[in-house]
């Protein structure tokens, strides 16, 4: 991460203020500020030339007052255990604002997945399932997909972990394909959901969602939908952009098209209408609505003065730096946290979950309306906390009346445990 604070330091430093701000103990910030365990795996890979070439992953397991420990696997270049504890933290902290029965966990491995055959994969995944098998479990530690994974790679590990217990364990990790006990909703939850938040803070906060314009950054699995259930709730979607670029219509764009244009070709800046800008254009177009879907760290300090949306959906982790929150809030903006507006994808692996272990299953459509008005419960909770701080505590932000509700739910756990 570019700047002056890692990404731990910010979080770190968010929720020391989010202590200060809840009155809760100080003790609360030394438990939460360190992971209770870490495991760091070397995994051996044999690659289709032959060769060996061996990987560094780690598995973060945060916090378990609240239950046990939940959080996704990402696979990327740029992973370091630092990292990773920053994410397993927010997760102890989404898992808490959202009211799920999870302590916070996250796994990471340092690779390209896209340098990888299919087969290389395949052994990587199984490789990790093996190297973190004694530490999880469908009672003690559950992954899920994260940045470069998906439900196939879900799909080998749950097989892997299943050999080695010599049974199938369904709900060790969740976001698995449907045809393996997972649940199709699962492919569109986190964009759903941060529809959702888009929609409950704008109709707050701007009066209305419908004919608002909202522009989506990043065009995967998080991006699409969100740009999908914005227009199908009468938003005007006028820019998408993934790697390749962005494509900008004032006069609106086919969401549904975009995204059968980006199934077919690998690539968005393919549709055929609309004027195509960089990739990060979308952060700037003249839009009410903005949902960062891609990765953290795209709106900074040095870019945020070109950013003209009033809501802000954060549908990807980290996307906004702290500095960059600053400027937004002073010029009036309000920007809906990562651990709510995200969390579609979390509560969804909830909803798997409990099925896995009672192996029963619901339909698309019940599933969907659980999320639903989860999300919009916890959205608007949020909102009222948010509200009500602001009046006694001054200028704070949404994210500072998360992370205090978030923290008060893991603090009361951590009491009536007998931690603290
Ligand atoms: N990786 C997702 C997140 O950051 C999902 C985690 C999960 O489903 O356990 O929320």
């Amino acid at each position: 991460m570019s700047g002056k604070v890692s990404y731990l330091q910010w979080m770190l430093q968010v929720l020391k203020n989010s202590v200060e701000l809840g009155g809760f103990p100080e003790e609360v910030y030394h438990i939460l500020s360190k992971p209770e365990r870490v495991l760091m795996v070397s995994i051996p890979v044999r690659m289709d030339n032959g060769k060996i070439v061996v990987f560094e992953g780690y598995r973060v397991q945060h916090n378990s007052a609240l239950g046990p420990y939940k959080g996704g696997i990402r696979f990327h270049p740029e992973v370091d255990l630092e990292t990773d504890m920053a994410l397993a933290l927010g997760m102890t902290l989404k898992n808490s604002l959202n009211g799920l029965p999870y302590g916070g966990g996250k796994g990471a491995v340092k690779v390209d997945p896209k340098k990888l055959s299919q087969t290389e994969l395949e052994r990587l995944s199984r490789g990790y399932a093996r190297a973190i098998a004694p530490l999880i479990g469908d009672l003690e530690d559950i992954p899920a997909p994260d940045v470069g994974t998906n439900p196939q790679i879900m799909a080998w590990m749950v097989d892997e972990y299943s050999k080695l217990k010599g049974r199938n364990v369904p709900g060790v990790f969740t976001a698995k394909p449907p045809e393996l006990w997972g649940n199709p909703v699962r492919l569109y939850s986190t964009g759903f959901g941060t529809a959702v938040a888009a929609k409950v803070a704008a109709e707050k906060y701007l009066g209305r969602f419908e004919g608002l314009t909202v522009s989506v950054h990043g065009f995967g699995n998080v991006g699409q939908y969100a740009a999908y259930y914005a227009a199908k709730w009468g938003a005007k979607v006028v820019a998408v952009s993934d790697t390749s670029g962005t494509v900008y219509d004032p006069n609106g764009i086919d969401v549904e098209l975009a995204m059968k244009v980006k199934e077919s070709t690998g690539k968005v800046i393919n549709y055929p209408r609309g004027e195509k800008l960089d990739p990060d254009a979308s952060l700037y177009v003249d839009c009410d609505v903005l949902m960062p879907s891609a990765i953290e760290n795209v709106i900074r300090a040095d870019n945020v003065h070109k950013v003209k949306a009033k809501v802000i959906s954060e549908g990807a982790n980290g996307p906004t730096t702290p500095e960059a929150e600053k400027v937004l809030y002073e010029r009036g903006a309000v920007i809906v946290p990562d651990i709510a507006a995200n969390a579609g994808g979390v509560v969804m692996s909830y909803l798997e979950w409990v099925e896995n272990l009672q192996w029963y299953w619901w339909s698309e459509e019940e599933t969907l309306s659980r999320i639903k008005t989860l999300m919009e419960n916890n959205i608007k909770r949020l909102i009222a906390k948010y509200e009500s701080l602001r009046s006694e505590k001054g200028p704070v932000t949404m994210r500072n009346a998360a992370f205090v509700l978030a923290v008060e739910r893991v603090y009361k756990a951590m009491k009536l445990r007998g931690w603290i």
